[in-house]
């Protein structure tokens, strides 16, 4: 799998064999047990922490490995090869880079060696009941008082949200100033009696991924906690930093074609049916000569992506289209494969079977294809 990436080289791929290695040692043998549980164990935060892949692209000065996004690409690409999509570490990276990029000195160095180690879980509270695709329409308010602010309010579809220590709660701080009144406040969940979490939601896949609903009571956030340091930038913020956030999908997205196409190849070869092999079957042949020259068209772009994110010259637009049009390449490719499975690709004990599940919210969230298209509709 990533036969021929032109950003690799032989220190890059040193570290894909070590993170190769963490994902079959501490990642795939539990997975089971997590969907069970509905969340990874706690302590692998702390494991993936020790061998320093939280933060990987940070600088070492605050607890960062020192890498590029190469580096983070390389994670993600690894995950999905060892069909994880339960470990929330792409939320987790997501919040680091607005600290990272938005933060103050103070709140940098306050947070990111503790989201380095694991000693944190983080995730990015955006959506409510009454706004996902329009944030505009969020009702969560932000209050600041003599001793901190008050945040009330409720968000859903929380990924990180059993196990969070720090939420980047999307907040009103101004309700009269429209998108000028939002800002991005950094919540500690620990002894903060005013933050509760609800369900871990029962979702259709991604089963050991804690995502939840959130409730805030007059939870506490302190006057140095806005990010940033000045309420009001939150959606500047937001419009700046989701371009980071859909690269990451879509190299999650080529990683997974890839191996739906390895595993269905192999099934392929293997099954048999009418006295010879799937694979020697003229339409078998074909969808997997379709879906090899989708998932190398995939992987071309998304390479590129990956090179522009490491170049730090990867715009909005691109973005979006690396989100939908791999997300969606992802869901039609995947099926295909179960098809070729036929019976055991519906047996949830095939891993085809377990990304056909997992597959489908990549084209939900990070913000839904249609809002992609809106993205990339607008530079027309
Ligand atoms: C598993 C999971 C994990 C998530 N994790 C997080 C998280 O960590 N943090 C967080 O804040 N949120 C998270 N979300 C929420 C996710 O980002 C939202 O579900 C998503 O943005 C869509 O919002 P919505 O669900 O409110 O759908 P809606 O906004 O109601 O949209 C529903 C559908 O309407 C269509 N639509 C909406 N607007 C337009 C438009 N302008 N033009 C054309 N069509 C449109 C689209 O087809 C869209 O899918 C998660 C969601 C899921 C399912």
């Amino acid at each position: 799998m990533n036969p021929m990436s032109p950003w690799m080289n032989p220190e890059l791929e040193t570290f894909r064999d070590a993170v190769r290695r963490f994902c079959a040692s501490e990642v795939a043998p539990h997975q089971a047990r997590w969907r069970e549980q509905q969340h990874v164990d706690r302590a692998l935060w702390n494991q993936a922490g020790e061998m320093g892949l939280l933060l990987v692209d940070a600088p070492d000065d605050y607890g960062g490995s020192g890498g590029s996004f190469a580096h983070m690409a390389v994670v993600f690409e690894e995950l999905a090869y060892a069909g994880d999509m339960n470990f929330g570490l792409h939320v987790h990276a997501i919040v680091a880079h607005y600290l990272l990029n938005q933060g103050t000195e103070a709140q940098k160095n306050k947070y990111l060696p503790k989201l380095a180690s694991g000693e944190m879980v983080a995730a990015i509270a955006m959506s409510e009941p009454g706004a996902g695709s329009d944030l505009k329409g969020i009702r969560t308010t932000a209050v600041a008082g003599p001793d901190g602010y008050r945040v009330n309010g409720s968000k859903t579809f929380i990924s990180n949200g059993y196990l969070a220590d720090l939420v980047l709660v999307v907040a009103k701080t101004d309700p009269a100033a429209g998108a000028k009144g939002v800002s991005l406040m950094l919540l500690e969940t620990r002894d903060n009696p005013g933050f509760r979490v609800g369900r871990i939601l029962e979702k259709v896949g991604q089963k050991g991924q804690d995502t939840c609903e959130l409730f805030f009571d007059d939870a506490h956030v302190a006057l140095d906690g806005v990010l940033g340091g000045e309420a009001g930038k939150g959606f500047a913020q937001l419009m700046t930093e989701l371009p980071y956030e859909r690269p990451i999908i879509g190299v999650s997205c080529v990683a997974s074609i890839e191996r739906a196409l390895e595993l269905t190849v192999e099934h392929a070869r293997t099954r048999k049916a009418f006295g010879q092999a799937l694979i020697e079957m003229q339409n078998t042949r074909f969808v997997l000569a379709e879906i090899k020259t989708e998932a190398t068209v995939a992987r071309v772009f998304i390479d590129r992506c990956i090179e522009d994110m490491i170049a730090g010259r990867m715009d909005t637009v691109r973005a979006s289209m690396a989100k939908y049009w791999i997300s969606d390449l992802q869901c039609k490719v995947v099926d295909q494969c179960v098809q070729l499975f036929g019976g055991y690709g519906y047996m949830l004990e095939y891993p085809i079977a377990q990304m056909y599940v997992d597959a489908r919210v990549q084209r939900i969230y990070g913000g839904a294809n249609e809002i992609m298209k809106e993205i990339i509709a607008r530079s027309l």
